[in-house]
């Protein structure tokens, strides 16, 4: 059975210590998260042994056990296990279980516990980094896969106003807004009906459509003056849609480094029970990204 459980701060101190940390996903081999956590580890001066392993969804459970197996006491999970991270845990925080999604995991016992940090990396990076308030926007997510889920929740806990999604799938919209369940407050609309819809301040991009090249096709009607779009993709992958955000007269077109650098900082305190400070990081990893991702 899986307990649910909201507070880490437990956890995190009964696993405090030496011991294998590593990012899972596929492809993983670009990913920046080690990169972040050496130079948290250098920065609180903290042993941290964190490393890359190669996934696929059949291969997790097995590279996980292995994991496990070697001393492994802490993980990152993305694309695409965060869901069957969530499927795996003996317990799981109530965050991680309203987005369905985890992409941090704590040995505990003999068995994981799953929180999922990506949706306060998001609200800290806006509200934080960038400076920006997000309570009372009328917001649009587009896109329903498991990042959307968490910034959902986290937008929502932050304050904003209404929350319209749109997703590709329109059953997977439905299914998110089923799931927070505030009908006056959350609405889903078809993405081919996007251009009757305007008048947003916060336009969040939480597809991976980026990843593949593929252009979203949205109007420019969509957005109210100086909105704020946000990608959640950093890179080339985000590129399209912040074009799109600035052809379209957006206030703020910000990619989602700063979300990745600030979700990594809340993994981090999770298993060593101490915050890094996350500016130096975030500006070696901009100037280390091709241009042109940010306002
Ligand atoms: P996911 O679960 O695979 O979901 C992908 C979403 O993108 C689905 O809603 C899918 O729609 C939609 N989509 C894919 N191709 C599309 C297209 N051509 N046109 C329209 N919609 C399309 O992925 P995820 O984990 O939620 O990740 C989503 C994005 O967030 C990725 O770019 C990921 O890199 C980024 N992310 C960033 C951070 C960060 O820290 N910055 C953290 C997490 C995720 P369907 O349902 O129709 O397939």
């Amino acid at each position: 059975m899986q307990l649910i459980e909201e507070e880490s701060s437990e956890i995190a101190s009964s696993n405090r210590g030496p011991g294998r940390y590593a990012v899972f996903g596929q492809p993983i081999a670009h990913s920046l998260s080690p990169r972040i956590h050496a130079a948290f580890a250098r920065q609180l001066s903290i042993a941290h042994d964190y490393r890359p392993i190669e996934a696929s969804t059949e291969e997790f459970v097995g590279a996980l056990a292995a994991f496990a197996e070697s001393g492994g006491v802490g993980a990152n999970v993305t694309l695409p296990l965060k869901q069957h991270a969530a499927r795996l845990c003996l317990s799981i925080s109530e965050t991680a279980r309203r987005a369905d999604s985890v992409n941090t995991l704590v040995r505990r016992g003999e068995g994981w516990h799953g929180e999922s940090t990506d949706g306060a990396g998001l609200i800290r990076d806006i509200t934080g980094r960038q400076r920006l308030y997000v309570r009372g926007r009328r917001t649009l997510l587009l896109g329903a896969g498991g990042a959307a889920r968490a910034v959902a929740f986290a937008l929502l806990d932050a304050g904003i106003g209404e929350l319209t999604i749109a997703n590709r799938t329109a059953e997977r919209a439905d299914a998110l807004a089923d799931a927070i369940g505030q009908p006056e407050r959350v609405h889903t609309r078809y993405w081919t009906d996007l251009g009757q819809w305007g008048g947003f301040d916060l336009v969040v991009n939480a597809t991976s459509a980026g990843h593949a090249n593929m252009s979203l096709a949205l109007p420019t009607s969509l957005l109210a003056s100086r909105a704020i779009c946000y990608d959640l993709s950093y890179g080339k992958a985000s590129f399209g849609f912040l074009a799109w955000a600035r052809s379209a007269g957006a206030g703020h077109a910000l990619d989602g480094l700063g979300m990745l650098v600030e979700q990594a900082a809340e993994a981090f305190e999770i298993w060593h029970g101490k915050r890094p400070e996350t500016d130096a990081i975030y500006a070696e990893l901009r100037a280390y990204l091709p241009g042109d991702a940010e306002d």
